[in-house]
Order: C-alpha cells, then structure tokens, then sequence
C-alpha cells in the first residue's frame, strides 16, 4: 500500500524583497516528495525535461522516492516557474510560466503504483489530475487536491469534474472565495463540500489553516516566524506533510486529520526558511518534533468555567 504523489517537478527563479535566487529545483511535487519522504516512502508521477540533473532524482530516489512514473524527455525542456514576492510575502506576481514538458503531460500509472492507497493530486490542470484518478485500478482510501485560481479561470468545467472525485480539497482563502462566490469562509467550505470533497482545507497564509467537515471546524495557527526568507512551495510542503501523516498512520478520521494539518504546517514552516527545497533537504527528525511541539504549545491554554 502506498503514498502516490502527482506534481510539477521543475526549475523556479525567485524574487524577495530581500534577495534573488538563480534557477532553482522547484515544483510542487518536487516540494511535496522532499516533505512526505521524512514519514513514508512515495510514489512519483511528474514529468522533466533532459536538462533536469539527474543528481536531483538521485538524491530523491536516496530518499525512497520511486521515480517510475517521472516520465524523462530528453529533448525537450523541464517546466519554468518564476515569481517576485510582494513586501507581505503573502502576495506574489508570476513573472514567467514555460510550461515545456508540461504542455502536453500525459501521466501514466506504472503497474507498480497500482496499491496506491493515498493519492496526492499536486496543482496541475485538472484534467491532468483526473486522468490519474481514472488509471488507477481500485479506489485509493483518500484522495486529496491541491488547486489554484488559475484553473477556475480557465478549466472550470474540468476542475467541477475533478473536484466530484476526491475527498480533500485544498485552497488558499481567496481560491475558496473565488471558487464558491462567498466571502463567508464557513460558507464557502459548504458550497465547496456539496461540489464534491467531503473534507475542505482553507489555507490562510501566516494565519493558519482551517479544516471543515461536516459541521466540525479545526482552526490550526501558522507558527509566527521572525522571517520568512521564501514562501514558494510553502503550500506543497504542507500538502506533502498532510497526506504523509495520513498514509503513515492509516488514519483517515477528522481527529487525526488535525494532527496532520499541524504536521504539514509545521514543515511548511521549515520551507520558507530558505530559498527553494534548500531547507527541507537539511530537516532532521529532531528539528520536526521540535518544531511540532512548537506548535503544541502555541496553541495549548488551560482555561476552568465557573
Ligand atoms: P506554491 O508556492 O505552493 O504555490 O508552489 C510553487 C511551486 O509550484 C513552484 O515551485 C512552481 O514550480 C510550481 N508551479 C507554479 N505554477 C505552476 C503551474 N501552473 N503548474 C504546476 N506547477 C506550478
């Protein structure tokens, strides 16, 4: 039984205010793969170009990345990301999407991966991301989405399919608004819900997330850090962090949903330490615990009503 990841594998450029990398490994699955490997082993299914370094999928393999599904062709070019932050840290413009070998990614479901029991489907265009749930042979246990405001501008009808598949939708505040057309976040959690994911994360930048199921509500914090070098991939790390305490305790109730939510927030803390993957390739499995406990207290009071 396994953890299979789909997502971008790529190279980004990034601007802060407060610095400028060169091109840099990035992705969303490359970010959720470093992440989810700390607790289980994943399955990958991307796509790169001949100029993606092999020593990249060698340092995932080392990690008990299967690369079986990463298509590699090698005449053509790995996807291109890049984008300037805003002074918030919280806003960003795209400066350049090259969507190279991603143009015309058609994922294909090795055999191997067909005891997928959790399914990360990373930001892809939806129908991308249906056409793996389509491969796969038995239904996974979860399913979860990660999704952006792109793709309600310009797949909708795709992403309303995609969305009556799987059973976790995540969104940052404003996708869930534009997605629903309710500024309520309760309410568009609802309205999200009736279209398909029985379970409705809204991630809120540095203020937490939230977790919605039914008429339950979890409000997890976003650990307040002195400084946020380079929030790309911030949300894929937590993606990764989520889904891999899932698949590592076979847990798909709401209570240990909220254990994983502060689990991938914990490690997206980690990833806006440094530019890129740079932080998460260094993570020890003290630094996690330490940084979930971190956590634990931030949000732990004792309170008697009289
Ligand atoms: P996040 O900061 O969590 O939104 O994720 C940023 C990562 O997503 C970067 O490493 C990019 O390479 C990747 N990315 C950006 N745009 C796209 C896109 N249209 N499709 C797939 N991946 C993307």
């Amino acid at each position: 039984m396994s953890l299979v990841v789909v997502g971008s594998m790529a190279f980004d450029a990034i601007e802060t205010p407060f610095g400028k990398s060169d091109k840099i490994i990035g992705g969303a699955g490359t970010f959720i793969a470093w992440c989810a490997s700390n607790f289980t082993g994943v399955k990958q299914i991307s796509v790169v170009g001949g100029d993606f370094p092999q020593s990249e999928l060698d340092a995932l393999s080392a990690r008990g990345v299967a690369l079986e599904g990463v298509q590699i062709k090698k005449d053509e070019k790995t996807f291109f990301w890049s984008g300037r932050y805003h002074m918030d840290m919280n806003t960003r413009d795209t400066l350049v999407t090259e969507l190279n070998v991603l143009g015309d990614f058609k994922p294909v479901v090795p055999d191997s991966y067909q005891d997928c029991e959790f399914l990360m489907l990373g930001n892809l265009a939806p129908a991308v991301q249906s056409s793996v749930i389509k491969q796969l042979k038995n239904k996974p246990k979860l399913i979860v989405m990660d999704t952006m405001n792109f793709w309600m501008d310009i797949a909708l009808d795709d992403l309303k399919h995609t969305l009556s598949l799987v059973d976790v939708l995540m969104v940052n505040d404003s996708e869930a608004r534009q997605l629903s057309g309710d500024y309520s976040l309760v309410r568009a959690a609802q309205k999200i819900s009736a279209m398909g994911p029985k379970f409705v994360i809204i991630k809120k930048g540095e203020h937490g997330a939230l977790l919605f199921h039914e008429n339950q509500i979890f409000s997890a914090p976003a650990l307040p850090l002195e400084d946020v070098f380079d929030p790309t991939g911030a949300g894929d790390t937590f993606a990764g962090g989520f889904i891999a305490h899932l698949a590592k305790t076979k847990d798909i109730s709401f209570n240990n949903m909220k254990t994983a939510i502060i689990v991938g927030s914990a490690l997206a803390s980690f990833a806006v330490e440094k530019f890129g993957t740079e932080r998460l390739r260094s993570l020890t499995k003290e630094e996690i615990s330490g940084r979930i406990n971190e956590f634990v207290q931030l949000s732990t009071f004792d309170i008697s009503l009289v």
